[in-house]
């Protein structure tokens, strides 16, 4: 397993269904400000496993999957679509699967700081692909809640809100907050 804390990822997609309600249910309206559900996304075998120094085979990550399902996750991502090249730990997916990350949206360990514009028209060009949800990653974990409102903000003048996730790594305690802030964001679009 893991050594690392895997925060999963809170899909905004609730946020719109919500949203509606509040129009026609004013008292709604008054008890709430987060979305009254979200997606849970379990990626322990994708983004657990891949950094794993022995490579593990597919029948074991298989059984990983079972039982965290048997747990009672309802959603499981058991792989990405990368070169085998530089992660080995992902040579077993297969190819047609949907891209769907938007990596460092809040940082990155090369260019340092990330233009919420410039993951704007990322998001976007995925989303004009066919890209039916695109998550958006803190994938070295230094996003505050107020970097991840504001990256939001620019984001969802491009992309709705119904097809947009957020990925939070815990590098520095902050993966709750940062998700908190996002469920946030998403109840005001
Ligand atoms: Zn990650």
């Amino acid at each position: 397993m893991p050594a690392r804390l895997l925060l999963p990822r809170l899909p905004l997609i609730a946020a719109t269904a919500f949203h509606r309600a509040l129009a026609t249910n004013t008292s709604v309206a008054v008890a709430h400000s987060l979305p009254e559900q979200v997606k849970i996304v379990e990626v322990g075998p994708r983004d657990g496993l891949q950094n794993e120094k022995v490579i593990v085979p597919a029948d074991v990550k298989i059984q990983l999957i079972n039982l965290l399902s048997e747990a009672g996750l309802s959603v499981v991502e058991a792989t990405s679509f990368v070169s085998p090249k530089w992660v080995p730990q992902m040579a077993d997916q297969k190819e047609g699967l949907r891209l769907r990350y938007v990596s460092c949206v809040l940082g990155c360990p090369y260019e340092g700081n990330v233009l919420p514009i410039k993951v704007a028209e990322a998001t976007k060009k995925l989303y004009s692909m066919g890209c039916y949800e695109i998550s958006l990653g803190d994938t070295i974990g230094i996003g505050t809640p107020g970097s991840m409102r504001e990256m939001l903000t620019a984001v969802i003048k491009e992309v709705p809100v119904s097809a947009l996730a957020v990925h939070c790594h815990d590098t520095y305690g902050q993966a709750l907050v940062n998700i908190f802030a996002a469920l946030q964001a998403s109840n005001f679009f």
